[in-house]
């Protein structure tokens, strides 16, 4: 048994515990939450800080942690996505020597959960080892409606090699046919398959949607895509493609960073279980923009965060994408940040009987913060993970 107290604990419960004590068996699972009446107890690990639950990390892409430091920044996502393709070359060696060390780093970062973008098997492993919970996503991308149903029979196979719970999505509006769109929807009936997405990463994907114009039509010409099937909807990329998504699934809609108020109302529209996305760190590297935080902040919509690949981004840390969140949404609390970085997650991915709060029966990890600042997270602050 272990007994942690801090200045504070979020439990994300309730209000925030001060002088709270959290008591664990020794796997971490949660036997009482109390607040420190009695006078000095030694067997209490007393700490300055802030105690939390364990971080989820909803949106990561591991099989990309290889090419850390190698994509030039701030160039705009078609350049970030033609200079992955070309780097993509690497050994299984280097690849899977990456991939270990990035789980190493999210575990010691305090994530607990991870939700995996992948386009192979070869994370498998890492993961059925790994302390940390993964769910992967098994990406199908693809322009050519004729072949939607050969690339989701090969999704489907390459779910036997995960240990680990799966589930099969698409990448983008701007690299998947609306037929294979149609397939996976039809895929997902009468089962359970989380759904994630790249949502309106770049100003592009709506411009070839509403318009069909822009840089995506160049791109698929260099690429030799045949890309005659695009036609023009006069709609955003969220709005066209929100209706053919399945209805009972959860849908997590990833970055955002070029949603307007209008495309957040229309998901209003359908009975759908929407969570959104927001991967701060990877805005900045890819497009050096940040989604329109105003009319998300305060709202009632499901909130989460993900840290995107290295290949887009220097840490796979959740407190480091709360600093940027933090910095640019100020007057929001620190439990209002929390909830995005912990509960929400926990709930896309269906780990919140387990994980995301702190709770009795609960084995949610527990991180400590420190050097906040005014009660809120600074530059300086730090996270240690206690369990
Ligand atoms: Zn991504």
């Amino acid at each position: 048994m272990r007994r942690f107290s801090a200045d504070l604990v979020y439990t994300l419960e309730g209000e925030p515990i001060p002088r709270g004590i959290v008591i664990t068996d020794d796997h971490g699972k949660i036997l009482q939450i109390t607040q420190e009446q009695v006078a000095f107890d030694p067997a209490i690990e007393r700490y300055e800080g802030v105690i939390v639950p364990g971080f989820i990390n909803v949106h990561c892409h591991l099989e990309l942690s290889h090419m850390k430091g190698q994509i030039p920044e701030k160039t705009g996502l078609i350049p970030f996505i033609k200079s992955v393709v070309k780097t993509r070359g690497a050994t299984e060696e280097q690849v899977l020597e990456a991939m270990q060390q990035a789980d190493e780093e999210m575990w010691n970062n305090g994530i607990v959960a991870v939700g995996d973008i992948s386009n192979q098997t070869i994370s498998a492993p890492i993961k059925a080892k790994s302390k940390i919970k993964y769910h992967t996503f098994i990406e199908m991308l693809g322009l050519d409606a004729g072949k939607a149903a050969e690339v989701l029979s090969q999704a489907v196979q390459k779910k036997a090699a995960f240990q680990t719970p799966t589930s099969i999505t698409v990448h983008a509006p701007y690299s998947v046919s609306i037929e294979l769109v149609h397939h996976l929807k039809a895929y997902c009936k009468g089962i359970d398959n989380k759904i994630a997405w790249h949502n309106q990463e770049c100003i592009e994907e709506d411009e070839l949607y509403k318009t069909r114009s822009g840089q995506f039509l160049q791109f698929y010409e260099d690429l030799g895509i045949d890309a005659t099937t695009f036609a023009s909807k006069s709609k955003s990329t969220l709005q066209a493609l929100l209706p053919f998504m399945p209805k009972k699934q959860h849908i997590l809609l990833v970055h955002n960073t070029y949603t307007c108020l209008k495309d957040v109302y229309f998901t209003k529209r359908f009975e759908k279980p929407v969570f959104w996305c927001f991967c701060p760190k990877a805005n900045l590297y890819i497009e050096d923009k940040l989604p329109p935080f105003d009319f998300f902040k305060h709202s009632e919509l499901l909130k989460t965060i993900g840290t995107d690949s290295l290949a887009s981004n220097n840490t796979l840390s959740i407190l480091e994408e709360m600093k940027v969140l933090q910095q640019h949404i100020p007057d929001m609390s620190l439990t209002e940040l929390l909830k995005w970085a912990c509960i929400n997650g926990a709930k896309y991915l269906g780990y919140d009987a387990d994980l995301g709060s702190i709770a009795i029966g609960k084995t949610p990890g527990l991180n400590l913060l420190q050097r906040l600042q005014n009660e809120k997270i600074g530059e300086s602050t730090t996270v240690k993970k206690l369990i």
